[in-house]
């Protein structure tokens, strides 16, 4: 027997105050035995409705990360890679008393029709366009549809090779990179299966590699940042920065007349109005007078296959043999494997995105379609300004260049103003939910483990902002806005 507040109990079954009366009655009349079911009728339905209860409940636990492209758009919620709905389903029948064991297809139906729940993919060379073409080259009748397809096909094909031959260039008067973020690491990393229901930190690493396509990679032109969303959140302003940083650190010899930057355009983070404007900024006020060029070039989507994804595959290869990892420099220490880290707390982030918005024209006014194009060159002015040309095609140009500021307005009026670090605060949630996983991984001691100081401050900087405010901590503070891209639907579907 449990004493309950009668008001909550009533309303929150809604029931009459009489039907329990009734009862407990009955309960009491017959010794403490439940009362049986003396009515005939429906009791399949209402065994199919536990279930179907069961089975949400369960659904539910699991929390989701955030994917690594697109996410505000889509409303979609990612699971790990290693779950799939199978494994959901043996999971759920393992915790499950035989009554409530459900068949593998009761199970699907719930999770598909009930909530838009995806697995994040490891990224593959698999390209989505590649694989509907052949699928109509493969198996359509009508003849004329399929020499359409062949055709879309060989155009695809040439456009991907373009891009990759644009990559694999090496010319003395040009200084090539490329840069890219890896798929975000969970903080801390355990192997117990509960992780699964739980929210945890995310790691971040953005890596600039120097050279084309055809360049050995090795500690010197591997460029690592790093940070956490406890520091900073991981969007535009965050990349731009570590770009310009990069940038302002790295020498141009005499020879070099043009700066080609190579990027996947997909996350939003690259593609975008804040990323010419710096590099803008940067040819105009700070490059050395040889550089007289910027190009910035984005793949054909589907085929962004970048020096920095060499240098994801061999940090996730070191990654996988880790079982645990619980402190951000544990992560920080394979980097230093394959390159030279930087962390972005030390450096300036900028505020990027807000500096340009009352001095660049918005994109849709622009004298280019600037989402179709893949090449973007920069080049100065005579006048404190930089010519923009955009370029759909790889191969063939249509040369126009006009300034792309609003009236009155000039490239060196940027002045982005600093991005202070630690100025985003952790969801409440999330803490709680880590220092769940902690406790049971470690026992309810790990705050004295030094290896899990990290979250101990993280606990303590909430706590401290709880008092100063007097009041719970919003769950929307964070990383969401910073994930919204200058990309048009076609474009995130293209993401996907
Ligand atoms: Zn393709």
């Amino acid at each position: 027997m449990i004493p309950v507040c009668q008001k909550t109990f009533l309303d929150a079954l809604m029931i009459k105050k009489d039907r329990v009366k009734g009862v407990l009655s009955r309960f009491y009349k017959s010794g403490g035995n439940h009362p049986t079911e003396k009515r005939g009728g429906d009791h399949r339905s209402a065994r199919y409705e536990a279930k179907n209860l069961s089975v949400q409940w369960f659904i539910e636990k699991f929390k989701g990360q955030e994917s690594h492209y697109c996410r505000s758009k889509t409303q979609r919620l990612y699971l790990p890679s290693g779950l799939n709905i199978r494994k959901m389903w043996r999971m759920y029948n393992n915790e499950r008393e035989n009554d409530l064991k459900v068949k593998q297809g009761f199970f699907r139906k719930i999770f598909n029709s009930n909530y838009n729940i995806g697995f994040k993919s490891p990224r593959t060379d698999v390209c989505s366009t590649c694989i509907s073409l052949e699928e109509i080259i493969k198996n359509e009748n009508n003849p004329v549809k399929k020499l359409e397809a062949m055709t879309q096909k060989r155009i695809h094909r040439l456009k991907y090779k373009a891009f990759y031959s644009i990559l694999q260039k090496e010319d003395k008067s040009m200084k090539t990179i490329t840069f890219d973020c890896q798929k975000n690491q969970a903080l801390p990393k355990v192997p117990d299966q509960s992780a699964y229901y739980s929210r945890q930190f995310s790691f971040y690493h953005f890596a600039i590699v120097e050279g084309s396509s055809k360049a050995k990679l090795d500690k010197k032109n591997v460029h690592s940042y790093y940070w956490n969303e406890t520091i900073h959140s991981k969007g535009g302003n965050e990349i731009i920065s570590a770009v310009y940083h990069f940038l302002q650190n790295t020498t141009f010899d005499e020879e070099i007349k043009t700066l080609r930057v190579v990027c996947d355009g997909c996350s939003g983070q690259n593609k975008n109005t804040g990323m010419i404007t710096m590099l803008g900024k940067w040819l105009y006020s700070e490059a050395p007078r040889h550089v007289k060029k910027v190009e910035l070039i984005f793949p054909v989507v589907g085929h962004s296959f970048i020096p920095p994804d060499r240098v994801f595959a061999k940090i996730e290869k070191t990654l996988k043999k880790k079982e645990v990892v619980t402190c951000p420099s544990e992560y920080v220490n394979v980097l230093k494997e394959h390159g030279t880290v930087i962390d972005l707390s030390c450096i300036p982030v900028l505020n990027w995105k807000k500096s340009y918005e009352t001095i660049i024209k918005p994109t849709t006014a622009w004298h280019f379609p600037f989402m179709k194009s893949k090449r973007f060159f920069l080049t100065r002015t005579k006048t404190e300004n930089i010519f923009v040309q955009g370029e759909v095609a790889y191969k063939s140009e249509i040369n126009l260049k006009k300034v792309v500021t609003k009236k009155n307005k000039k490239i060196t009026m940027i002045s982005p103003e600093i991005v202070e670090p630690n100025s985003i605060t952790p969801k409440k949630s999330k803490v709680v939910d880590v220092t769940k996983l902690l406790q049971k991984h470690f026992g309810t001691d790990w705050r004295i483990l030094p290896d899990l100081e990290f979250y101990k401050n993280i606990e303590e900087r909430l706590q401290g902002l709880d008092l100063n405010r007097f009041g719970d901590v919003p769950e929307t503070l964070g990383d969401d806005e910073d994930h919204l891209c200058e990309h048009g639907f076609e474009d995130v579907f293209n993401c996907i």
